[in-house]
């Protein structure tokens, strides 16, 4: 068994370090948010005060973290993970974020002397704690299978997607089509609620039916009809508003590097940052169901 650092004990960073420790491994782990630490530590992370500290002893060190900036932070300069880490240890960013970013981690890793993938993953905090999340990782062939059985508790698929830097670009890929199928997912449960159908009815019709979704079978945006529905405790996040905001922008920025027209993709980040503008960014990314049903306004 493997001592692991984990950098990043947020709504993903939990329960992933969670089946890491169930799996036997000892997860090091650092956040800078006390009660993220707070909660990892109860399930087993030794807690500690700095990415430094987490990463003493490591052979490998993840990452999960919101964003690029974020992710560039942790690794870069005096007090980050390629000033810090232990020679030959393997560094693994499992964070979404935009191409630029892993491009430049996997550069600078690589001066460093470090193997490094990036690797982010699909399914949710309901992924996270199953150990069912697909990882998709861009990098080295013989590296991915170095991290492999690392990943293994963690995961129900691990996809290796090629070159540096193509995990990230599936990811993105991923994202525009959940976000876009979360939005179809409202605009249908409303106008289903509208014409007289029953919540548990349409769910039921609709998950065996040519309309059926992720979000629809995981995010159903109205309360007691899927166990898994932020719907059921106010919309109390799951992934955020924000971070699919930040999702689907970087699709948006790679479209247009692509001359890739994203029509529906441009209507969907306009709706989420109407959920910003309203003060709930913060809030679970289903609840765009309000801009469709009009309580945002009321
Ligand atoms: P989160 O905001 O819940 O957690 C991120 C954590 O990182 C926070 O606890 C924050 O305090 C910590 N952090 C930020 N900077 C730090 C630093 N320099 N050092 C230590 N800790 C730091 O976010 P999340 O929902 O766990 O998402 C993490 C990443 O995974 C994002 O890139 C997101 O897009 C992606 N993702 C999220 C989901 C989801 O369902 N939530 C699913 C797949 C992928």
């Amino acid at each position: 068994m493997a001592t692991i650092a984990w950098i990043g004990l947020g709504n993903m960073g939990h329960p992933m370090t969670a089946n890491l420790v169930r799996a036997g491994h000892t997860v090091r782990g650092f956040d800078l948010s006390a009660p993220a630490l707070e909660a990892a530590a109860a399930d087993g992370v030794v807690a500690v005060g700095s990415s430094t500290e987490a990463l003493e002893g490591a052979e490998i060190a993840f990452t999960m973290l919101p964003r690029g900036e974020h992710a560039l932070a942790a690794y870069q300069g005096p007090e980050g993970i390629f000033a810090n880490a232990a020679p030959g240890t393997l560094l693994i960013d499992c964070s979404t974020i935009d191409v630029a970013s892993a491009r430049t981690l996997h550069d600078e890793a690589a001066a460093a002397g470090f193997e490094f993938l990036d690797a982010p993953v699909s399914g949710g905090i309901a992924g996270a704690q199953k150990g069912t999340l697909a990882f998709m990782i861009g990098g080295e062939s013989a590296v991915v299978e170095k991290a492999r059985p690392f990943i293994e508790p963690m995961a129900g698929n691990i996809i290796a997607t090629g070159e540096a830097t193509t995990g990230q670009a599936a990811k993105i890929c991923n994202n525009l089509m959940l976000f876009i199928n979360m939005v179809s997912s409202s605009e249908a449960a409303v106008l289903a609620d509208r014409l007289g159908l029953d919540h548990e009815v349409f769910y039921s019709i609709a998950t065996v039916s040519s309309g059926d979704s992720w979000p629809l079978r995981t995010w159903y945006p109205y309360p007691g009809v899927v166990e898994s529905s932020p719907a059921n405790h106010d919309f109390a996040p799951t992934f955020t508003a924000d971070l699919a905001n930040k999702d689907i922008r970087l699709a948006l920025a790679a479209a247009e590097e692509t001359d890739t027209p994203l029509v529906l993709g441009s209507i969907v980040q306009e709706m989420l940052q109407k959920v910003s503008d309203a003060g709930a960014g913060d809030r679970d990314c289903s609840i765009v169901k309000k801009l469709v049903d009009g309580s945002f306004e009321s």
